[in-house]
């Protein structure tokens, strides 16, 4: 076992250990992967939005990962790999940092599994959230200011004792498993013209890009808050630097450092990649709610945002991915209040 619980040199500026193997998954893995979720989870629906549809002029569907258990899409990607682990790892047990979803996905796939998860997490972290993983029986760490403080801690922990450190993007095993979402889109709507899809770590935007990108005509987007920038720069400049700046609400989005894995399949994947400004997310989730009764993070507010800016949607069909729900109760409240003194 002689290094087997030490980093290894990493492609990008994150942490990884012997056993990330970062071949980039295919279409393929995305179909074996979907063998495993149809048994844990159910499919979700794609529901026309009548709101955005007249307001776009195009037919718009949402593909609701919001009703999956958790509240968001990462679960698909949870289960896929906590149902390959070796025995070693199933005893040892994972360990992992989250500002939220990313979290509570790992934390219900261990739970499926019974397979002990630790969870290190910011101080400040969405209480909901933290007290939803803590109820699926992680133990759960609060530790620094920020992600890149608890992730630290959880990679220490992860060398220390020999838990299987779950990256959250250069997981091959995630990615599959989040791809599924595509694959239920594309026998729904084959037709679909394109889809935009918000970016944190890059794993929703690989799995679309390795479905509804890879088999149909469709243009798959990617968009990220301007306060928080990070991949959008990546993309655009062809480089992994990690960035600076990460002042977005939207902890679904708020990624400060590139994936090497995620960003090379972003590259092939994606048609384009845009950013939209921290208001018109806020503008976005207070109109869903207010139009559809919707509730949805600042996350996918990015999507909405960025297809209610698009001059050139008249006609399309479009896909957007509801790809979570947990917004914390007071933010929601003061969008809504935002929307209703504009309006
Ligand atoms: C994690 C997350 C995203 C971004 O997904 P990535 O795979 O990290 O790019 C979008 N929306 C919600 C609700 C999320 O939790």
């Amino acid at each position: 076992m002689d290094g087997r619980y030490e980093p290894v040199e990493s492609p990008d500026d994150t942490t990884v250990f012997p056993y990330h193997d970062l071949t980039p998954p295919t279409t393929a893995d995305v179909a074996r992967a979907r063998k495993v979720v149809t048994r844990y989870l159910p499919e979700t629906p794609l529901v026309r939005s009548e709101h955005l549809s007249a307001a776009l002029s195009a037919d718009v569907y949402l593909k609701r990962d919001d009703t999956l258990p958790t509240g968001a899409f990462k679960v698909r990607g949870g289960v896929t790999l906590v149902s390959s682990l070796d025995d070693e790892f199933r005893d040892r047990g994972l360990v992992t940092a989250s500002s939220g979803n990313h979290g509570l996905s790992i934390a219900w796939a261990g739970r499926e599994f019974d397979v002990p998860v630790t969870i290190g997490v910011p101080e400040g972290a969405n209480a909901g959230k933290v007290a939803a993983m803590e109820r699926l029986g992680a133990d759960v760490r609060q530790h620094g200011p920020d992600y890149d403080a608890a992730r630290e801690h959880v990679e220490q922990l992860a060398i220390e004792t020999g838990k299987r450190y779950v990256h959250s993007g250069n997981e091959p095993k995630l990615l599959a498993g989040v791809g599924t979402a595509g694959l239920e889109v594309v026998e729904e709507l084959p037709d679909v013209d394109r889809l935009y899809c918000p970016v944190g770590g890059g794993t929703a935007a690989v799995g679309y890009c390795l479905t509804v990108g890879a088999v149909t005509d469709a243009d798959v987007i990617g968009v990220q808050s301007a306060a928080a920038p990070a991949m959008h720069r990546a993309y655009h400049e062809d480089t992994l630097a990690p960035h600076d700046r990460m002042e977005t609400s939207a902890e679904g989005v708020a990624t400060r450092v590139p994936f090497a894995l995620t960003m090379g399949l972003l590259r092939d994947g994606l048609a384009d990649f845009e950013l939209v400004s921290e208001a018109a997310i806020r503008d976005a989730v207070a109109r869903l709610f207010t139009e559809e009764r919707i509730v949805m993070e600042g996350a996918c507010g990015t999507a909405v945002a960025a297809a209610l800016e698009a001059d050139d949607i008249a006609g399309e069909t479009v896909v957007l991915p509801v790809s979570g729900r947990n917004i914390d109760r007071a933010k929601l409240d003061a969008f809504l209040a935002e929307y209703a003194d504009a309006a």
